[in-house]
């Protein structure tokens, strides 16, 4: 089975959602041990400040935090072909002048399903686990971490899904590459599970993956 990163695209052209403004719910907050931000996975009722022109796009950015936020369109879409692997909550979307932009209706994805990365294949060690928010250190920089390999036997086979220690990395299979191709939802970008740490990776040329060699049902 071959695995994909999915993810927004960064090129700014559409509106995105800079800022999460209800933080004073603990939304983000400091780990008193390690110091590290972290999201507060029981709020889930979130307001965000859109900003930037143009048509809202499928998948929303959110320059706070990396969060998965797709459109009301995209969820449809998932949903009438059986997606596995998340859930999902409404978010409120305001302008600066606070008003509540309802063209578009987002949902916040937490991804539900689940693999390991093959550490020892990879050459990549953990040093330290912060024993009250879970943050790891590891023996090398992220970016130095190369090849991902997907630890045998810890897929729980869902569509979408997140390793270890990367829960906000969301990963997916074919089948959602396929429905964001054929109903042409915005502003997605995927790149190879293989190359999640290659941080420059060029994203998936859709038009050039989907092309349909001869002979190739697949797609019909
Ligand atoms: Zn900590």
């Amino acid at each position: 089975m071959t695995y994909y990163t999915i993810g927004h695209d960064d090129n700014r052209r559409t509106p995105y959602a800079p800022t999460i403004l209800n933080t004073e719910d603990a939304f983000l907050s400091n780990c008193s041990k390690c110091g590290r931000t972290r999201f507060n996975d029981s709020n889930r009722d979130l307001i965000l400040l859109l900003e930037g022109k143009g048509k809202l796009p499928d998948f929303l950015s959110c320059g706070h935090y990396p969060l998965t936020l797709i459109s009301e369109r995209t969820l449809d879409a998932w949903r009438a072909a059986g997606i596995t692997g998340y859930e999902s909550f409404p978010v409120k979307l305001v302008n600066k002048q606070d008003e509540e932009i309802c063209d578009v209706q987002y949902h916040n994805i937490i991804i539900t399903g689940r693999a390991e990365l093959d550490y020892k294949k990879m050459g990549v060690k953990i040093k330290k686990i912060c024993s009250k928010c879970g943050a790891v250190e590891y023996n090398k920089e992220t970016w130095e971490f190369g090849e991902a390999f997907m630890k045998e036997n810890t897929y729980d086979g869902s569509d979408l899904f997140v390793t270890k220690y990367f829960e906000r990395a969301p990963i997916c299979t074919f089948k959602v590459l396929e429905i964001v191709y054929k109903n042409k939802l915005t502003n997605f970008a995927f790149g190879n599970f293989e190359e999640k740490f290659f941080y420059t990776a060029p994203d998936i040329n859709m038009k050039e993956l989907f092309k349909k060699p001869k002979g190739d049902s697949r797609l019909q």
